[in-house]
Order: structure tokens, then C-alpha cells, then sequence
């Protein structure tokens, strides 16, 4: 479990670390990245904005591609207890009836299963033995110097602390972004869409099968974690702006085949009780580092959830920063962060891409462009939209 610690505590065990390093953000990248470094026997100070009960957030598929740097940073086997292999996928077309039904290692090609999560969960396995984090702490301003780095962590109090790099695990909606970067260096892309994340219980024979309903003007999203799953309700914001209830009901207007599962988390996501909005943007950054400071995960290239890659990217990115910062001294931290990213931003942007490229083709309005989908789906597979995770399994980096 993440465990609540003072700054001043944090500070201390860092004090005669080789590398004084700051993690802000303590989600999905923070966590892999603190744990590893730890593996490496630096004490990493590592602060969260949020409060320390994490709630369930929403459900994370998790490629195959995270197996190697879990079974490094050794929580390999509490995230295979805590999680479900997602075995099969099912994609429905615009009026509910089942176009396809895809055996998901075939579909990906790639090694291993992918295993569904609540994110909450996931951040419990990452700190699987215990995991010092400063909750209700964030960065207010950053000052660099030629020999280092100082920052002030506004954790109840503000402290002023000097430190050897500093890390920006801080996700996709930091407010704290200008203190790294210049507005003109954050490019977001917009889909235009949104919707409404819940959850639901589920039956056994469908534990391990993923549904997605692609609508014109809507989606229907059913994914598996252990006991239930998770519901994702979204369409453009024109017409989710009318509220869970009105969207829904106009869903299952349209809806000629609805099953009991699917009919249950429509129930649950109009009922507006324990759900919560998320807009579908992204943002990508021009550079990755200034001098000491780095971001890793959604900080440096946020996710659209469309292609399921976003936490592996992060979680792979952060495996990869740590192994960057091997033997490094204090004068070679700003070079380290520069072969971290240009080794690693490619993989990470062509995942961003087919992420996009995903959400062309499923965020459609229209109802004519939804019947031509419908149609094309039986005969072009979904493997070839998803060549590039393929792709990325395949020229994954050593951890
Ligand atoms: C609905 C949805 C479904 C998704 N499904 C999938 C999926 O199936 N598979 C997949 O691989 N990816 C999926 N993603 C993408 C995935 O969630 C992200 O790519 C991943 O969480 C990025 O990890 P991160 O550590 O960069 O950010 P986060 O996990 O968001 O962590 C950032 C942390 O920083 C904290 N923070 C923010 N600002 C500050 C600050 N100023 N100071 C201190 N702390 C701060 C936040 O509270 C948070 O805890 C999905 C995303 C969404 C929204």
C-alpha cells in the first residue's frame, strides 16, 4: 500500500542518496518509476496531489507488454492475483447485434495475455510492501541551477528542497504543467467526445470477455476486472450534455439488441449514481525534459483511452527511465533524460497515434458513416487498426 509520510521524513531517507530524485505524481508512471529506483537503492521522494484512498477509478486493460518490467520491479504476482486475463472481445454495431467476436491474443499477436484492472488496484499492487508517498502535496515553483534543482513542495506547508532531477509523473490534467513547459509546447487534440465511467457486477461465464457497442453519435464500452466490471457510456459532448439519464434513454432508442449485461450498465450509468464525467482529449508535448526536470506517462503524451495502451506506455516509459538513470551521476542527469526520450518517445507517440487513429473510426456521429462501419467491420479486421501495438510487442526494449 502507498504509505502516508511526511516531506520532512521523505527528505531524510533521500539525504545521502547518489541521486536526490523527485517524483511528483504518485499514479500508474510515479509508482513504477519509484519503485524501480528504490530497486536501485535510491529513496525517491514521491508526492500526490490527491488524497491516499484511491478509489477504484476506472477499469485499465494492461498489455503483455507491462509483464517484463512488473516481474523486475517484482509485483508480477499480486497483479496476476488481482487481475483477469481478457480472453475475448466482442464488437457490436450501431443497433446492439454482435458483428464480431475476436479471441484476443489472435487480435493482438502478442505474448502473454492482456489483463484487466481497476485502477485503484493497480496502484496497490505497485506498492506491494509498502510505498512512502506525501499525499495533499504538490509543486508550486522550480528553480534550476547548472548543479541542480530546487523545488517548492507546498505539502501543508511550503518547503523548499534541492534535488538532482525532478520527475512530472503528474498525468494528462496537471495544473502544474507550466512550471515545466511554455503553453506553446503542449499540443492537446480534442475528439470532441466524452462520457460517463461506472461499474456494474458481473456473471462468471462473461469474465473474461470485453464488449463494445459502436454507435452513430455513441459508445458502449463493458470491461472485465475481478468480481465486476467497468461501464463506459460516451458520445460527442453536443449530445452528452443532455445528462446520463436523457443520453441513455436515447441509446436504448437505438439500441435493437440490448443483452442483460449491457441493459444493466445502461441502468447503472443513467441511474447517475457513482459515475463520474471524463472528456476524451490528449495532449502531447514538444520536448520531454528542460534540464533536470522530466516528464514520463500522460505528462509527456496523454492518452485517449480508445486503444487500451495509455498505462502500459506509462508504465513501460517509467521501466525505461529508471534503467536511463543506471550508474548515472549528478552532471549526467540533463543527458539521461535526453536519451531517455529519444529512445522512447517514437514507441510512445506511435501508440498515441493509433490511439487517435482508433477514435477516427469509432467516434462517429453520423448515421450513414455508422452503417458503413458496420458493414466494413465484418470484413476488415480490427487487427489491422491495431498493427502498431503489434508492432510495439515486437521491438519492445530490454528493462
Ligand atoms: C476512462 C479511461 C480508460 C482507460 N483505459 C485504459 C486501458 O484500458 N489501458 C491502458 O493501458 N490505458 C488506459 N487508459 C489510459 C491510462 O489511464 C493512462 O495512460 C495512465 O494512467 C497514465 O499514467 P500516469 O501515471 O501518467 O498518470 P495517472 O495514472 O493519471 O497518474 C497521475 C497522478 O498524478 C497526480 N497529480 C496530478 N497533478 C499533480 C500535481 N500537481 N502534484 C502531485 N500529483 C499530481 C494525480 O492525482 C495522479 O494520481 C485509460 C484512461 C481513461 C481516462
Amino acid at each position: 500500500m502507498r504509505i502516508p509520510t511526511t516531506v520532512e521524513e521523505q527528505l531524510a531517507a533521500a539525504r545521502h542518496d547518489p541521486l536526490r530524485v523527485l517524483i511528483a505524481g504518485a499514479g500508474v508512471a510515479g509508482l513504477t518509476l519509484a519503485r524501480a529506483l528504490r530497486g536501485r537503492g535510491l529513496h525517491p521522494v514521491l508526492i500526490e496531489r490527491s488524497d491516499p484512498n484511491a478509489d477504484k477509478g476506472y477499469m485499465l486493460a494492461l498489455l503483455p507488454l507491462v509483464d517484463p518490467i512488473f516481474r523486475q520491479i517484482g509485483v508480477a504476482a499480486e497483479f496476476h492475483a488481482q487481475s483477469v486475463p481478457l480472453r475475448r472481445y466482442r464488437l457490436h454495431g450501431r443497433h446492439g447485434a454482435i458483428i464480431r467476436e475476436y479471441a484476443l491474443d489472435a487480435l493482438l499477436a502478442t505474448p502473454g495475455d492482456s489483463r484487466g484492472i481497476a485502477r485503484g488496484e493497480l496502484l496497490r499492487v505497485l506498492s506491494t510492501g509498502g510505498m512512502p508517498v506525501t499525499f495533499g502535496a504538490t509543486v508550486t515553483s522550480i528553480t534550476q541551477e547548472p548543479g541542480g534543482a530546487r523545488a517548492t513542495l507546498a505539502a501543508g506547508d511550503e518547503i523548499e528542497a534541492d534535488f538532482d532531477l525532478i520527475i512530472a509523473a503528474y498525468g494528462l490534467h496537471s495544473t502544474t504543467r507550466e512550471l515545466v513547459l511554455r503553453p506553446d509546447q503542449v499540443a492537446s487534440f480534442d475528439s470532441g467526445w466524452g462520457g460517463w465511467i461506472g461499474w456494474s457486477d458481473t456473471e462468471p461465464a462473461l469474465a473474461d470477455i470485453g464488449d463494445e457497442t459502436w454507435g452513430a453519435g455513441f459508445f458502449v464500452g463493458l470491461y472485465p476486472v475481478k468480481g465486476q466490471f467497468s461501464v463506459f457510456v460516451g458520445g460527442d459532448r453536443r449530445d452528452t450534455a443532455t445528462g446520463p439519464a436523457r443520453f441513455v434513454a436515447r441509446l436504448r432508442g437505438e439500441l435493437h439488441a440490448i443483452d442483460a449485461r449491457t441493459d444493466r450498465s445502461l441502468t447503472a450509468i443513467a441511474s447517475g449514481e457513482d459515475i463520474y464525467y471524463w472528456k476524451l482529449v490528449d495532449c502531447r508535448c514538444a520536448t520531454w525534459s528542460v534540464g533536470r526536470v522530466g516528464l514520463v506517462g500522460d505528462a509527456a503524451a496523454g492518452f485517449l483511452p480508445t486503444a487500451g495502451i495509455g498505462a502500459a506506455m506509462a508504465i513501460e516509459s517509467a521501466g525505461q527511465l529508471a534503467r536511463r538513470l543506471d550508474g548515472v551521476d549528478r552532471d549526467g542527469v540533463p543527458e539521461a533524460l535526453r536519451a531517455f526520450e529519444r529512445a522512447q518517445r517514437p514507441r510512445v507517440e506511435a501508440a498515441q497515434d493509433n490511439s487517435r487513429q482508433l477514435a477516427g473510426l469509432v467516434f462517429r456521429r453520423g448515421g450513414m458513416a455508422a452503417a458503413v462501419r458496420d458493414v466494413a467491420s465484418r470484413f476488415i479486421p480490427l487487427r489491422v487498426a491495431l498493427g502498431t501495438i503489434r508492432t510495439l510487442h515486437d521491438s519492445a526494449p530490454a528493462v
